[in-house]
Order: C-alpha cells, then structure tokens, then sequence
C-alpha cells in the first residue's frame, strides 16, 4: 500500500521538481488547503520544519515541506531566507537585474539551498536533510524554464542557466538532492 503524504506547499513548480523524484511508495498530493505560515526563521531548516509541523498538525496527517533560496558568498549569503520577499512586489526579472547591479565587481558564486522535513502528526516523527547545488551567478538573465532565480543561475559544470536546462535541473538541483535524500531515509525509517 502506498504511503500518503502531503506536500506543504502551493508551489507548483516546487510539487512538479518532488514528484519527479518521489518513489513509487509514496502517494505525494499537493495540501488541500493553503495553510499560512509565518516564515521568520532565521535558516531554511528553521522554516522547513515549520512549515511541515504547522501543515502535519492541521491535516493531521504526514507531510514533507521545502523552503529554499539563493544564497550569495560575496553579498554575505543574501537574500538567503529572503528569497522570495526581498522586492517582493516585483517581478523575478526586477529582482534578477538589482541582484545583477549589486554584483558589479563582485565574487559571483553561489548556491541553491533547499532544507527538506517530513513530519507525521500521527507517529510524531520528524526528518530534515539539506540539499545544496553550487554555481554561480550568469553576467545575464537567460532562458524562460524553471522558476524564481533559474534565468540567472549557472551550476558546477555547466554554462548554462537553471532557466536554459531545466529538464537537468530537476535531476541536479537542490531541491532534487534534499528529497533524494529525504525519500532514502524515509523509506528506512517507515520501512515500507
Ligand atoms: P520558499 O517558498 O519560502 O521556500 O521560497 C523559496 C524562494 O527561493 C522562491 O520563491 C524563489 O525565489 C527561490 N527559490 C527556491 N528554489 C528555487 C529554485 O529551484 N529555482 C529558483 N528559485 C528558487
């Protein structure tokens, strides 16, 4: 039987890159409902596991939740946690093209962060992992795949943007890792 958890999340770019990766024992549904959730943890793991305990304890049942961001070695990990709220009434392009004027003359290197937790209310169990992917940031916003930061960010390995490749990204990125790892041990821990 399959094991049914809920994603925290009503991303759907977010729910599209887990299912990608899910197991075939795990039954992922998006949340029935949006659930608000105050995200002023100071770290990814600090909201993640947020995230999952306020949802996991509202639908009573299991859950995983994703908070993730962009974090930037040379402007002292900005904007980190504030990934989505830094100019949060403007378009991903308007946030893009400030970042890339703060970078003038600047280290560009960089990472996508994502933390990952389940929680389930029922058992009161609870795992968080950490996925990570380094790049750096492009002279350039380039290509219209992905979401958020993709256009402008070029991974190890690569000279492209997550916004060029994403068919990769969803296979390399940070969020891949995190749940990659995530499903690993949970699979272990719920021996299914
Ligand atoms: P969260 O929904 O609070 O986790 O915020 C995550 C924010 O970080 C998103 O709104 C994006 O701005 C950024 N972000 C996280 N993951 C990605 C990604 O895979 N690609 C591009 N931007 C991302």
């Amino acid at each position: 039987m399959k094991t049914l958890v809920y994603i925290a999340t009503t991303n759907t770019h977010k729910v599209e890159e887990i299912k990608e990766i899910a197991p075939e024992w795990i039954d992922l549904l998006p949340s029935p409902e949006k659930i608000e959730v105050v995200e002023d943890g100071e770290t990814f793991l600090e909201n993640s596991v947020k995230k999952a305990i306020v949802y996991g304890k509202k639908l009573k049942q299991p859950v995983i939740a994703d908070d993730s961001g962009l974090v930037i070695y040379s402007l002292g990990n900005f904007p980190g946690v504030m990934s989505a709220r830094f100019m949060e009434d403007y378009s991903y392009k308007d946030k893009m093209k400030t970042i890339l004027r703060m970078l003038e003359g600047k280290d560009r290197r960089a990472a996508f962060v994502c933390s990952a937790t389940f929680f389930d209310p029922l058992k009161n169990i609870l795992v968080s992992v950490e996925g990570r992917v380094e790049g750096k940031i492009a002279e350039e916003i380039r290509g219209n795949g992905g979401f958020g930061y993709d256009p402008f960010f070029v991974p190890d390995g690569f000279d492209r943007t997550f916004g060029e490749i994403p068919h990769l990204k969803k296979k390399l990125s940070h969020r891949a890792q995190a749940f990659k790892k995530l499903f690993l041990i949970l699979s272990k821990v719920l021996e299914v």
